[in-house]
């Protein structure tokens, strides 16, 4: 500030003072040009005065002259000797008479010249006009040197122009033109005379007299005003380029114009002085204003100064913004103020920024450990497809490292055969489409199966500028899938093929799964039963007969029952077994029905049962039946008051028969045995096979012991005939232990052992004999 405030002091102190002495220099040159004029009128009027008074003595001298003395030399000297004003005046006079003569009468000799053609017709000219002229400068013949001539005509006795009485001046040597020269302006300036026509008359230079102004080269504007008829003064440059003042006044006594030529330079001298004076004093002044305005505006300024040293303080972490607070009332108060608030705002915004800075970076860390760590291809790509984000999974996956892939396009990255493979996917995506494909690739040379998604991502304005990409290895979920697709096929096949009902119902007891024996069986289509409540499907009948199975299998437990239909023409028993689908949570999903046809079952299982009370054998009963039938005995006898007797047999000696002719004879020998049993007692009496070689016969309605005893013995009286026992006769004998029971309280084991006890006795008193127990 103090350095422009030095400034414009300095260029307002210029111009003021330039304009000053421009005004001051227009008049002074007005003045100094008025000044030469005048004093050139002056001598311009003085030199008119001098050539009057010559040509009047010219005059004066004419008209006395004899009219004849002009022929005669001698008297012509003689006339002129005694006018001697005559000589002061002229350097010489002349007379020129009609004869052509010119006659000198200077110094002591009078001599006729001789005239050249020119000079001579210019002379019969004048004398023909009769009037007094000045002549041009011209050479003097006498003396060689510049100078003019002023004629004057002498008159006959008839007034008519005889001769021509001339005076010649010398123009280097005359005391008028020294005047004039005399009248120089300053010490470099000078005065000059010349004809209208340019003829130097009189000048400081006597070389150039008689020379045309114009004989130097080049131009002048003062001298060519002049010779078209300027009067006064003007400025003007000379031919070297030198300004002047020129002044020019035209003689009023001849065609002469008088000039003077003052050069700027010395006319000025004083105001260049002053102007360099000015321009340091300026200069000073200038110097010492800028002073005060830099102690001015120290002062004003060092408020300014100190909220400035504050805001640094500030930024180096020196001060705090309290600083700023407002402490003065006026601008810079209010700036400090200004400040405190724009800074406290500032800094309340950059933690804002900070702030969400931190939760984008925490954000974007998040979303990186997820994307990282999803067994997933994540990628970003722009319109150039090129990758702007990259997961780590394309290490794991692709071999590829995810850092090195950023800014390049997927061909730079894969190659062009993948990045063509991908092409219609990315075109799509790139329009804005949500592209889903699942696609055939490679890895390691192992083919994949590569399910993606892209996602475009549409700006504002609708313009889509990339898009997102997950890409998921499916493979082992697909061969998962193919698997479960082969199973579900088996198990449909099979369950189809099962002669069972199988159906899945849910929550809502509707039926899910449907096999296809529901058509086998009842002609009933599967689809149409699918979504059906179950008792669409059995009727109201059958679904009553189930609800109550149904609800214990929704209560979480296995049910079965039977049911018997009509399937066809025929009756069939139906048994159903509902399984409870138990939810990991521990509720029921559902229920598994499955129902066979047990009609043929349960005829077999009669025969089974049937089956199992008679000897393989022997076709007689067995220990099973023994057991049952022996119940029933027993309480009929203990109800008819009728005792009945058991009898326990043993083949004697048995083991001999299967050690010496094998076990098919001995199997022989047991049918034999039991036949001939059979024979031997009552058809109500029942006889059994217990096992290996032991037999047993209830005798039922038997009075006592005797009676037993009589029984016992008819039975070893049947054995009596011998056996055909491989080819050969055998004699087979049989022990028999006999036990009474006569309707006491007696367990049914309790008989039986004491019958097995008789039997040991029989067999210990020699076989083939019985005992009764006691
Ligand atoms: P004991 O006079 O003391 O009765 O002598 P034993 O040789 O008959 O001896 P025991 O009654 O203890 O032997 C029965 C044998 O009967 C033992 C076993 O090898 C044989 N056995 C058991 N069941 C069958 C069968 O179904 N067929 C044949 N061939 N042999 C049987
Ligand atoms: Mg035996």
């Amino acid at each position: 500030m103090a350095g422009v405030v030095v400034m414009l002091v300095l260029i307002a102190t210029i111009v003021v003072t330039w304009v000053a002495l421009v005004l001051a220099e227009r008049d002074m040159k007005s003045i100094i040009g008025d000044q030469q004029y005048a004093l050139l009128s002056a001598a311009a009027a003085q030199v008119d005065a001098q050539m009057s008074a010559k040509k009047v003595l010219l005059a004066s001298l004419a008209d006395s002259m004899p009219a004849d003395a002009g022929l005669d030399t001698a008297r012509m000297k003689v006339f002129i000797d005694r006018h001697p004003s005559v000589r002061r005046e002229f350097l010489n006079v002349h007379i020129f008479n009609r004869q052509g003569m010119l006659i000198n009468t200077a110094g002591d000799q009078t001599a006729a010249l001789e005239l050249d053609a020119r000079v001579r017709a210019y002379l019969e000219r004048v004398l023909a006009a009769g009037k007094p002229v000045v002549t041009p400068p011209f050479k003097s013949l006498l003396t060689g040197l510049p100078a003019i001539m002023i004629l004057h005509p002498v008159l006959d006795a008839g007034g008519r122009p005889a001769m021509l009485l001339g005076g010649s001046i010398d123009l280097t040597n005359s005391s008028f033109l020294e005047q004039i020269a005399a009248q120089k302006p300053g010490k470099t300036g000078f005065t000059f005379i010349m004809t209208t026509r340019g003829t130097l008359v009189h000048h400081p230079n006597p070389t150039r007299l008689l020379e045309n102004i114009n004989a130097r080269p080049g131009h002048n504007r003062a001298t060519e005003m002049a010779l078209q008829g300027f009067e006064g003064w003007t400025e003007a440059a000379n031919k070297d380029g030198s300004e002047g003042i020129y002044s020019y006044k035209r003689l009023k006594s001849t065609n002469w114009i008088i000039g003077s030529r003052f050069p700027v330079d010395e006319a000025f001298a004083p105001m260049i002085v002053m102007r360099r004076h000015a321009m340091l004093a300026s200069a000073a002044f200038a110097a010492v204003a800028g002073l005060l305005a830099w102690i001015a505006i120290q002062v004003l300024l060092r408020p300014l100064g100190r909220l400035r040293r504050n805001i640094s303080d500030i930024r180096n972490g020196v001060a705090d913004i309290g600083v700023l607070q407002r402490r003065r009332r006026d601008e810079i108060g209010e700036l400090g103020s200004a400040f405190h608030e724009l800074i406290s705002e500032r800094e309340s915004a950059q933690q804002a920024i900070r702030d969400s800075e931190a939760l984008i970076a925490a954000s974007e860390k998040r979303l990186r450990t997820i994307a990282d760590s999803l067994p997933a291809l994540v990628a970003y790509l722009d319109r150039d497809l090129r990758y702007g984000f990259s997961n780590e999974h394309f290490r794991t996956m692709m071999g590829v490292d995810p850092q090195a892939m950023l800014g390049k396009t997927i061909e730079e990255v894969f190659g062009k055969e993948f990045n063509d493979s991908l092409a219609e996917h990315n075109q799509a995506a790139l329009r804005g489409e949500h592209v889903h494909y699942e696609r055939q690739g490679h890895h390691q040379g192992a083919p994949r199966q590569v399910m993606g998604d892209m996602i475009p991502e549409i700006a504002a304005d609708g313009s889509v500028s990339g898009y997102y990409l997950m890409a998921l290895d499916i493979t082992e979920r697909k061969s998962a899938e193919l698997r479960q697709a082969a199973s579900e096929k088996r198990l449909k096949l099979l369950t189809d093929n099962l002669p069972v009902l199988i159906s899945y119902l849910d929550k809502e007891r509707k039926f899910q799964f449907v096999n296809a024996t529901f058509q086998h069986w009842f002609g009933l289509d599967p689809a149409t039963l699918l979504g059906r409540h179950l008792m669409d499907g059995i009727g109201h009948d059958n679904y009553y007969t189930a609800e109550p199975h149904l609800d214990k299998a929704y209560g979480g437990q296995i049910a079965t029952y039977e049911l018997k239909t009509r399937i066809g023409d025929s009756l069939h028993t139906l048994e159903t077994t509902f399984v409870p689908d138990l939810a990991p949570d521990g509720g029921v999903a559902g229920i598994y029905s499955l129902t066979h046809d047990t009609t043929r079952l349960k005829e077999i299982e009669e025969r089974l049962t049937q089956l199992a009370r008679i000897d393989t054998l022997t076709g007689i009963a067995n220990r099973l039946m023994f057991e049952e039938m022996l119940q029933l005995a027993m309480v009929r006898a203990k109800r008819n008051r009728k005792p009945l007797a058991l009898a326990y047999l043993d083949i004697d000696r048995f083991k001999e028969i299967n050690d010496t002719l094998g076990h098919g004879a001995g199997d022989a020998v047991l049918k034999e045995f039991a036949t001939r049993l059979v024979d031997n007692v009552r058809a109500a009496d029942t006889v059994a096979r217990l096992a290996g070689d032991e037999f047993i016969i209830i005798f039922e309605q038997v009075a006592n012991t005797a009676e037993a005893g009589r029984l016992a013995a008819k039975i070893i009286e049947g054995m009596g005939a011998p056996f055909e026992v491989a080819g050969s006769p055998r004699r087979i004998t049989t022990s028999i232990g006999l036990a009474l029971y006569r309707g006491d309280e007696e367990a049914l084991c309790d008989l039986v052992a004491r019958a097995d006890g008789a039997l040991y006795a029989a067999k210990r008193n020699g076989r083939d004999g019985y005992a009764i127990a006691d």
